[in-house]
């Protein structure tokens, strides 16, 4: 099995690309991404000895960014590719992790949010978690329980977005439960019946998000942002009562840019070091965890000691339990298509195929 499934997506040209009269560098075919580098000239490398195209092989790549008609993948298709996987795990009792990782403005909160009338994969997967229990519950097949939170990591210090801001709730602690993993103590849970508790909860939490402006972007995201749905089934196997628990966690990842790219300097530039460790570590253990699947894969290879660095960073330390083992995790990794972020959107791709 393999370990992360990795999908890229496009977003069309904004505004400031469009002004800036900016190319297309990205193309896609199948799950097959290509980028151009504009810079070196077509049929050689340059002086430079650079490549022109890079070519990554992904799950998915979404999708024909062509510059004269561009299709761009729906909301809809993003949920049934992925989000139905999710749902699947989660019934079969397992737990999963899906994060969006990108350069700020390339599509993260819009790919697991949505906009207004245009929902996005964390919204569809609620929906689609509370039609299928009316489903089971009319069958009388089990009863459940479904309890969300929302966090969010800023500065390696975990803040609860589903309480009214104070400072007990600004600098949360992990712990670690021997049998049930890392969890995050005093962080509160909500008991939610159906899809409007939910949305209800969402919007609290989102408008609750750290927000600044930074010189790149004039409110950009630079937390990495939770939300996690704790679901647990109970019902009655060969006349035993059973009870099986789940965990979803949706990440929406703090933009992936350098701090050096937006000119930050001073408390700015700290966080951004606490915000790429994090982007880091999760980088580390993706790949790490990638290795060692491949090694279950190849009955010849010695068993290699692979070391997971959970532990390194907040983000992947509360992620432990959902990322690799049975777990079913997903990477998307959004991109602009403009030429002007070439080097970001190369950076964004190489992250993205390390998880392979
Ligand atoms: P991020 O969370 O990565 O900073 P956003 O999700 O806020 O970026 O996206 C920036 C803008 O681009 C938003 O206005 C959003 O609606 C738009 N956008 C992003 N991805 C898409 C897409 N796939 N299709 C249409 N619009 C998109």
């Amino acid at each position: 099995m393999a370990s992360v499934k990795v999908a890229v997506r496009v977003r069309p040209m904004n505004r400031r690309e469009k002004d800036l009269n900016a190319k297309f560098i990205i193309s896609m075919e199948k799950n097959k991404t290509t980028i151009t580098n504009l810079k070196v000239p077509e049929g050689g490398t340059g002086d430079t000895g650079r490549e022109r195209t890079k070519t990554f092989t992904y799950d998915f790549s979404y999708f024909s960014a062509d510059s004269k008609s561009p299709s761009f993948v729906c909301q809809e298709m993003v949920f049934k590719n992925l989000g139905t996987d999710v749902l699947k795990s989660a019934f079969e009792g397992y737990n999963a992790c899906v994060f969006a990782y990108g350069q700020t403005g390339s599509g993260k909160s819009y790919t697991m949010m949505g906009d207004a009338g245009d929902a996005g994969l964390i919204p569809r997967i609620c929906e689609g978690l509370f039609s299928k229990i009316s489903e089971k519950t009319k069958r009388n097949e089990a009863s459940f329980r479904t309890e969300v939170s929302y966090l969010e990591i800023y500065n390696e210090r975990v803040r609860d977005l589903l309480r009214r801001k104070s400072s007990k709730t600004n600098n949360l602690r992990i712990r670690e439960h021997p049998k049930e993993g890392p969890y995050v103590e005093d962080l509160s849970k909500h008991l939610v019946q159906n899809y409007a508790d939910v949305e209800e909860l969402m919007e609290a939490g989102n408008i609750n998000r750290t927000t600044a402006a930074t010189g790149m972007n004039d409110v950009s995201s630079r937390s990495h942002a939770i939300f996690t749905i704790n679901f647990t089934q109970a019902k009655f196997d060969s006349e035993m009562p059973c009870e099986t628990v789940s965990k979803i966690h949706l990440v929406d990842l703090a933009g992936s840019e350098r701090a050096d790219a937006t000119g930050a300097t001073g408390v700015r530039l700290k966080e951004g070091g606490n915000i790429n460790k994090s982007l880091v570590t999760l980088g580390n253990v993706i790949s790490a965890l990638a290795d060692l699947s491949q090694d279950a894969t190849n009955p010849l290879s010695k068993k290699k000691q692979v070391f997971v660095p959970y532990r390194d960073s907040v983000l992947t330390w509360l992620l432990k339990d959902s990322l690799g083992g049975n777990s079913k995790t997903i990477m998307i990794a959004t991109i602009s298509p403009a030429d002007v972020n070439y080097g970001e959107t190369l950076s964004t791709l190489r992250y993205a195929n390390r998880a392979k």
